[in-house]
């Protein structure tokens, strides 16, 4: 056995636990035993049975002398009694639910029980303890307590995998391998910090001695999390500055030429990013930078202004969304922007090819691609890869020269894809032996303290303003009594003339149970089609006795590509008044005259989805309104709602999601693949600059790791669980 073993191949690990595992990211022993607890139980004080008084947690040694299971009264739930006693009394314990103990717990076993004790005198009893049985001669030999004993160790756990049972799991295999797994962590470092030594470490955050080495441990681990997530982002980004990229001169009579030619007057925030990515594109090094903005920033312009002095430079520029939906939408809104420039732009999704402003056929327009007479190409991001997925006989596209990539709302763009664009970009020139500029634009909001341990020093453009005259949009929280004055008000914008969105909550997940899992409730497509079924009740409530004098339009995510696109265009044409859909949908959209987000169970959403359903109205002149309904009483005190409320700016909101709930909890978490430590320590700002500073000087002086094997190999690990932006 070593860290890549299998999973599978662990003793009492069979089919089911397997699954369970893999929901927590495990598969191999490596990633299982390190996955680090969060917490530790105290069962460090053992008494005699006559000393336990209400409170604890205590932990008490001796026999039972009775057990029974009885369905309490008037409820449904069953109990489990047991009594235990020892040379100087006895006590009662109580589990709930957990009628099995009566084959474990035989009457004349003997255990120790660890937990807090409640009631008073003769009505003493452990509430729901931790329990094992120890041998019956247990004050006179040496045993082990694993689950009832001194600081207990509490794991991050899912349904059906408790840590009870992972502690049994784990320590057998730190017996066998704790020993002889290698340090990755260079000697130099750990002397600096005085980090405990990988093998004392790893069994101290586990079965620690004492809270204090634990904190010893979790230190020097976290910050062991903290220096390969450095190590892994300079080394991406050394990798890129070693490749070369077409100069592209900045002409900036054209650029004013340009922002004389809008309808509006830039922002500041605009203004200045533009001048970043315009002055990254006169490097010959591939710019990689994101462009942040709030939905409705007006990132889109920015990037249109960008591509307009390439292509006058005579490159070809390439924009990516996320769907052909918006795909669309860009063509239209580039094709505006750059009217009075003479710009050749296309658009090429699944089934259409457009080219100025025209269909063309595929073939053709690719022909136009490939001699460079298309200046800009518009398509979902299947355009750059190798074959596209949806229609994989035809041909790839291919550019004469290609100098600019944008790619659009990408949310889960990570290295990999990056770096796969990177490869095909370098099959798709001809002319040039050089790799295109990228620039991603996005409407999630990173934290800062996240986006500088993810991105290092990449180059980030924040547009932190809206365009002058939006109105706020006005937040409320809809309890269940006021939902048919809200639904009146609905109506009445309807009848002015405006429009509505109503998302339709999360579905939870099932119960991971045993037998859900047998039954695989748990892939991404049943819980799609749980999320289809919640939209079909809502949109026939809507339709039917909410709103039966309007007309009401469906989207989800399981339609076809065309249907969608039906139904968004009969919205953005006014034939749909009240749009019900999923919360998977096309973010970018755009429809103006859209003034209520209506959220139902607005609790179930992270404060950052909310947000970003907001963003899709206000996008007008018309005072736009955002109504979160909830069925939770008391919700309307929910501090993240209230954030919500009172802030309006996405990154202000990210920032106070993380304070709120936690690094933890943060969305995206699993979304970006950090590991459990480093997220944690992400508010610690100053390990954090640690962290990053000793990687930096490790890299200069051994760039390729070289004399770091092991720790080259944990890097490349990296590069298959990070998503970055
Ligand atoms: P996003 O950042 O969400 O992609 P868009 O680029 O779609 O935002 O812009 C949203 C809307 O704002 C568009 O209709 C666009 O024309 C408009 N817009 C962009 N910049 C400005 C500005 N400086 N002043 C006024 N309106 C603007
Ligand atoms: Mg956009």
């Amino acid at each position: 056995m070593n860290l890549s073993t299998s999973v599978e191949e662990i003793p009492h690990v069979g089919p089911a636990y397997q699954r369970r595992l893999k929901k927590l990211n495990i598969k191999t022993v490596g990633q299982l035993i390190f996955h680090f607890p969060h917490r530790y139980e105290d069962f460090s004080n053992l008494i005699l049975i006559s000393q336990a008084e209400e409170g604890g947690p205590f932990s008490v040694q001796g026999k039972i002398t009775d057990i029974k299971t009885f369905r309490a009264f008037r409820r449904k739930m069953m109990l489990t009694q047991a009594t235990v006693e020892d040379e100087t009394g006895k006590i009662k314990a109580l589990w709930f639910n957990q009628p099995y103990l009566i084959n474990t717990l035989k009457k004349g076993t003997f255990v120790c029980l660890a937990g807090k004790v409640k009631g008073k005198k003769s009505s003493k009893y452990f509430s729901s303890p931790a329990y094992e049985r120890i041998p019956s001669n247990y004050k006179e030999v040496d045993f082990e307590l694993n689950h009832t004993g001194g600081l207990i160790p509490i794991y991050p756990e899912t349904e059906g995998l408790s840590s009870k049972w992972l502690r049994f799991i784990v320590k057998p295999i730190l017996t066998e391998l704790g020993n002889k797994i290698e340090d990755s962590l260079p000697s130099k470092i750990s002397q600096k910090y005085n980090f405990l030594p990988f093998q004392k470490a790893i069994w101290q955050i586990h079965f620690p001695d004492s809270l204090k080495d634990a904190e010893e441990a979790k230190k020097r681990f976290s910050f062991e999390e903290l220096f390969q997530l450095a190590l892994f982002v300079l080394r991406e980004r050394m990798k890129l500055a070693k490749e070369t990229a077409p100069a592209i001169p900045l002409d900036v009579g054209l650029m004013k030429e340009f922002t004389e030619s809008l309808p509006y007057k830039l922002t500041d925030a605009q203004k200045k990013s533009a001048w970043q990515i315009l002055k990254d594109l006169e490097r010959p090094r591939p710019m990689n930078r994101l462009l942040e903005g709030d939905v409705g920033s007006g990132k889109t312009v920015v990037a249109a202004m960008a591509a307009l002095n390439a292509t006058k430079s005579g490159y070809q520029v390439a924009l990516l969304a996320p769907t052909e939906i918006l795909a669309k939408q860009h063509f239209k809104t580039i094709n505006n922007l750059l009217e009075k420039f003479d710009i050749n732009v296309g658009l090429i999704t699944g089934k259409e090819s457009y080219y100025k402003n025209q269909k063309i056929e595929r073939k053709k327009l690719l022909e136009n691609v490939k001699d460079g007479k298309t200046n800009i190409l518009i398509g979902t991001h299947a355009i750059i890869q190798d074959t596209d997925p949806e229609t994989p006989k035809k041909t790839p596209v291919q550019f004469n020269n290609l100098a600019f990539v944008i790619i659009d709302e990408q949310h889960r763009f990570g290295v990999e894809q990056r770096a796969k664009l990177i490869t095909n970009s370098y099959k798709l020139k001809t002319a040039q032996k050089t790799i295109p500029h990228f620039l991603s634009m996005t409407a999630t909001p990173i934290p800062r303290t996240l986006s500088l341990t993810i991105y290092g020093d990449l180059d980030l453009s924040i547009i932190d303003e809206l365009p002058k005259g939006r109105k706020k949009i006005i937040t409320k929280i809809i309890q269940p009594k006021d939902k048919k004055a809200t639904y009146e008000f609905i109506r009445q914008q309807v009848k002015e003339g405006r429009q509505a969105f109503v998302i339709c909550p999360r579905i939870e997940p099932p119960k991971a149970s045993p037998e859900n899992l047998e039954r695989g409730l748990f892939d991404e497509r049943a819980l799609s089609w749980m999320d289809v079924k919640a939209v079909k009740q809502e949109y026939k409530k809507m339709a039917e006795e909410i709103f039966p004098d309007l007309k009401v339009g469906m989207l989800h995510g399981k339609m076809k590509t065309q249907e969608k696109e039906n139904v968004m265009t009969e919205f953005k044409e006014k034939i749909i008044d009240v749009l019900v859909s999923t919360s998977v949908v096309e973010v970018g959209v755009d429809i103006p005259n859209a003034t209520v987000m209506m959220i139902e169970g607005s609790e179930k959403f992270g404060l950052a989805q909310l947000h970003q359903f907001r963003g899709r109205v206000g996008r007008s002149d018309f005072q736009s309104y955002c109504f979160l309904f909830t069925d939770t009483e008391g919700f309307i005190y929910n501090r993240r709602l209230k954030a919500l409320i009172t802030c309006d700016n996405g990154f202000e909101l990210a920032e106070k999601d993380l304070q709120i709930r936690g690094p933890g909890d943060f969305t995206g978490q699993r979304q970006w693949g950090i590991p459990d430590l480093a997220m944690a320590s992400l508010t610690d700002t100053i390990l954090v600059s640690k962290a990053r500073n000793d990687a930096k000087e490790l890299l200069e002086e051994d760039p390729e790791l070289k004399n770091y094997p092991l720790l080259r190999e944990k890097i490349k690990e990296y590069k298959t669980r990070i998503h970055l932006e």
